[in-house]
């Protein structure tokens, strides 16, 4: 199933911006074009959905066109479509979870570098904290976009009850996501990073999947789990040096699927964060959402550039920091 609406394409961030209406345009084109685009319509989150996660000062500027960050400018029409994407994930979290079936929340803007009072890095709200914080549950967050979800990671830090486990290229924005970083009081030992360096990419990222994020997910046990799924770790992408290749980018995310049909009966929710090379982005959801439907994709982008898991230093080096919480 997928969620979306086609407001979503009205948000101009500013022009030429590569976080554009092209993005979702070429995601739908392709998922129609692999007869998987069945939608759910979403409705905006209120005011009163939002200040879960948000504060209420944060979402009156928003609401009345004030400045929050360079990267995230508000415009007349920001509020509505930003309520509009967080909604969407609450759609689809709520469809998830009834159904024990996998959604795809196809949203813009996009919301994981955006806290609890800031945005940033083309975030208003924070749509997966949203969705976790409305439907309530046990939730683990695999966040495998390009970027540390600083926002996201910020939110729960202090939670034992939400698990936030992200992949991303370390030295880039927003600057976040270290090993060491493993939350605080409650939600320590909580909050898991694994920051890649220039060039990984597919075995870098298997071996993140076997070594760490599965066992620690098993163990933790959630009701309900959510991706922030990001398409700009393709080494087709442009705003990064990770360098997953299309099949192995989609059977990744069928790992994950199959993960959440072990621990949580199929309550998966995929939430658009980035993903800025339209090719790439759209045929890597189309293998996804193929993967619910048994349906093979074509795809253009087989290259594997790291075969050999160049990242694996890493893995071995969050396992060493992780095990003093899990069984890695
Ligand atoms: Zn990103």
């Amino acid at each position: 199933m997928i969620v979306y609406h086609p407001d979503y394409q009205k948000h101009i961030l500013s022009p030429g911006h590569p976080e554009s209406p092209k993005r979702l345009e070429a995601i739908v084109e392709r998922l129609k074009k692999e007869s998987l685009f069945n939608v759910l319509e979403p409705e905006k989150a209120s005011v009163e959905q939002i200040s879960k996660v948000h504060a209420p000062d944060y979402i009156n500027t928003i609401k009345n066109v004030g400045f929050i960050d360079m990267e995230a400018p508000v415009h007349p029409e920001t509020f509505d479509i930003a309520s509009l994407a967080a909604g969407g994930v609450i759609t689809a979290g709520k469809y998830a979870f009834e159904n024990k079936s996998p959604v795809f929340a196809l949203v813009r803007p996009p919301g994981h570098h955006s806290g609890k009072d800031y945005g940033g890095g083309f975030c208003y709200f924070n749509n997966a904290a949203i969705g976790v914080k409305n439907l309530n549950k046990k939730t683990a967050i695999i966040d495998i976009d390009l970027h540390h979800g600083n926002g996201t990671s910020d939110i729960f830090y202090e939670d034992k009850d939400v698990l936030y486990i992200s992949t991303h290229q370390t030295g880039i924005f927003p600057g976040t996501g270290r090993i060491e970083e493993t939350g605080n009081k409650k939600g320590e030992g909580f909050n898991v990073n694994i920051p890649f360096t220039v060039g990984c990419g597919d075995k870098s990222f298997d071996l993140a999947f076997e070594k760490i994020i599965k066992p620690i997910v098993e163990q933790f046990a959630p009701e309900m789990l959510f991706v922030s799924f990001g398409g700009d770790a393709h080494y087709m992408d442009t705003l990064g040096n990770l360098s997953l290749s299309s099949p192995r980018y989609a059977s990744l995310c069928e790992k994950i699927t199959n993960l959440a049909k072990n621990v949580c009966n199929s309550r998966l929710c995929f939430v658009l964060e980035g993903g800025y090379h339209l090719t790439a982005l759209s045929e890597v959801i189309a293998g996804i959402v193929g993967s619910w439907h048994n349906k093979k994709i074509d795809y253009e982008f087989t290259n594997i550039r790291d075969a050999d898991g160049i990242g694996n230093n890493i893995v071995e080096n969050v396992v060493d920091v992780q095990k003093k919480y899990w069984e890695v």
